[in-house]
């Protein structure tokens, strides 16, 4: 499989429009163990983005990423707002100036966002945040597809169901980065905002390939 620019843009339409249907979901978890602004946070990123996107109309991905990410970036607030603003950077810079990229660059660009999430947030797993989500799925693509050479539509039921599983397994967990680990002991018992809206960053890379 080929990513080039039309799936990227498939791919961010799918993500802002679960971020938007999502909005008070995400709120909601946010509300339990942060400050309740999570949903409003990543939809505010979404619209931008979307809007940004017509109006600049990029050619390449990695114009493409990098206006979705400038636009997280400038436009949400709190902590979300500079993890995946640095996603979407990282991602384009390891694109480079290729039109297309195979499934070897995506996971590549995967893994640099993920140490990207890890430099800037300074969380390792069981700390309930996004990397719960993002670590073990990056690891799994690494494994899948740069060792074993499957294509990344071979092992999509496996990635969602992963990123699902790796999600719910915050709800046990005591937060120790972020607004919740003010919380202690009380964070738990509360699915993470954070994961929540990986997993839907990963359902929608893999909803994208599909269309
Ligand atoms: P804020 O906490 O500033 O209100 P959001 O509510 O938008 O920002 O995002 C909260 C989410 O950000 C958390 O659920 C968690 O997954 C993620 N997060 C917070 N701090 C970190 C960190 N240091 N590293 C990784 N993810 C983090
Ligand atoms: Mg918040």
């Amino acid at each position: 499989m080929e990513y080039d620019v039309k799936y990227f843009d498939r791919f961010v339409r799918i993500f802002a429009k679960y971020l938007t249907e999502n909005k008070e979901y995400l709120t909601q978890l946010d509300a339990a163990i942060g400050d309740g602004d999570h949903g409003i946070n990543m939809d505010r990123g979404a619209r931008t983005a979307l809007e940004r996107l017509g109006t600049m109309n990029p050619k390449t991905p990695r114009e493409l990423l990098r206006i979705v990410g400038m636009a997280l970036l400038s436009s949400v607030g709190g902590a979300a707002g500079p993890l995946y603003g640095t996603v979407f950077m990282k991602m384009s810079m390891t694109i480079g100036n290729k039109e297309k990229i195979d499934d070897k660059d995506l996971v590549k660009a995967l893994e640099n966002a993920l140490i990207g999430i890890k430099t800037l947030g300074k969380a390792e797993v069981g700390e309930k945040t996004m990397v719960d989500v993002w670590e073990p799925v990056v690891e799994f693509l690494k494994e899948k597809v740069l060792n074993e050479e499957n294509e990344i539509s071979e092992i999509c039921r496996e990635i969602i169901k992963l990123a699902e599983e790796r999600m719910k397994a915050t709800i046990p967990m005591q937060a120790k980065k972020g607004r919740a680990s003010y919380l202690g002991e009380r964070s738990i018992g509360h699915q993470d905002p954070g994961a929540t809206s990986s997993y839907l960053f990963f359902k929608s890379l893999c909803e994208a390939l599909s269309e």
